[in-house]
């Protein structure tokens, strides 16, 4: 009798191993699915790399459309950015940008960054590839 009883509770735990075994391998198969899905999403519609991106967009062209008061008197090193777009601004000469690489500091509010991609992220609190799309389509880079 108790031998009975202990097999029939070793049954039903190993059923209920089995059930958990296929919730598990279910998750792991829908988990596997939406990869693929959004794989398949990403063939459709390409984000240009950022070496593409920041071939095509010079820095110069870049400051001076986004950055109003932008006015440079040279374009090597690091060079008054104007007003900065980080922070309330009232007096221009904390926000200096570097039209080599695309670089801005602003020593005011500390908002700085290595090129113009990061500058669309930090401004427009974007993820890296958003900002990468969010460029491209303003630029029409390819
Ligand atoms: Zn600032």
């Amino acid at each position: 009798m108790a031998c009975c009883l202990g097999t029939r509770l070793r049954h039903l735990s190993l059923k209920s191993g089995v059930v958990s075994d296929i919730a598990f391998t279910t998750s792991i198969l829908g988990s596997m699915q939406t990869a693929a899905q959004s794989r398949g999403g990403a063939i459709m519609h390409t984000t240009p790399t950022a070496e593409a991106v920041k071939k095509a967009i010079s820095p110069l062209d870049f400051f001076q459309a986004e950055l109003p008061d932008f006015n440079p008197k040279r374009t090597t090193g690091w060079i008054d950015g104007g007003l900065c777009p980080f922070h309330q601004d009232r007096r221009p000469g904390s926000f200096k940008i570097c039209l080599d690489s695309g670089s801005f500091r602003c020593f005011s509010c500390g908002a700085r960054g290595g090129d113009i991609i990061s500058f669309v992220m930090l401004r427009d609190g974007l993820k890296f590839r958003d900002a990468l799309e969010a460029l491209s389509a303003n630029w029409g880079v390819d």
